[in-house]
């Protein structure tokens, strides 16, 4: 599949809302891209109002989202995992989530 496939199959899925958020990482796996085309077709997403960047804490423990932001400095360096009560977050990940 091409980048212009890829990017019209990502429109549809997020027209049809059957996500709420993408991962770079994860179109890499699913249309073999490389991490480059990966952010690119998520740029051009968030380009066109579909997406929004944010980065997403999880908890290292059971990987319940623990909080969204999108500035990196409001990241926190610890925070609290309500499902497990692990007192740590993991490092934050670069999600795309749905406008
Ligand atoms: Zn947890």
């Amino acid at each position: 599949m091409d980048f212009k496939e890829t990017l019209d199959e990502m429109r549809e899925v997020i027209k049809n809302k059957f996500v709420d958020s993408l991962y770079p990482s994860y179109l890499v796996e699913k249309f073999d891209l490389t991490i480059m085309e990966s952010l690119e077709i998520c740029v051009t997403l968030k380009n066109e109002g579909l997406v929004l960047p944010m980065y997403e804490v999880r908890c290292p423990r059971c990987s319940k989202v623990l909080y969204r932001s999108q500035k990196l400095r409001n990241i926190k360096d610890i925070g609290n995992c309500g499902s497990c009560n692990k007192n740590n977050v993991d490092l934050p990940v670069l999600s795309f989530v749905l406008q």
